[in-house]
């Protein structure tokens, strides 16, 4: 974890705010929240599941709902899951093509 204002690693944890883990920066002493998901910091684990159920025909706003993933993030896995592994992901390219446009 790095400070946004300084990029110094030297953080303390500060309390909480708002039900979220509070840090502050030893350094310049910029207090700041690590929120992680809206860093994309999903585990691998939920990452997999998502496109699971991708493939096996659900939506992104069903797969949103049930992971509580937003469904912008999954059509990014999608997307980078399709150019690593595009045999896998082919027989359903036409209904993503009209999804995401
Ligand atoms: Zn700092």
């Amino acid at each position: 974890m790095q400070c946004p204002e300084c990029q110094s690693t030297h953080i303390n944890k500060n309390g909480h705010k708002k039900g979220k883990q509070n840090h502050i920066c030893v350094r310049c002493k910029r207090q700041f929240i690590n929120d992680y998901q809206s860093q994309k910091g999903y585990s691998a684990e939920v990452k997999r599941e998502c496109l699971k159920m991708y493939v096996n025909g659900m939506g992104f706003r069903a797969i949103e709902r049930v992971k509580n993933v937003h469904h912008t993030t999954i059509i990014n896995w999608v997307k980078q899951a399709g150019e690593i592994l595009p045999n896998c992901y082919e027989e359903r390219n036409d209904s993503f093509g009209k999804r995401i446009r």
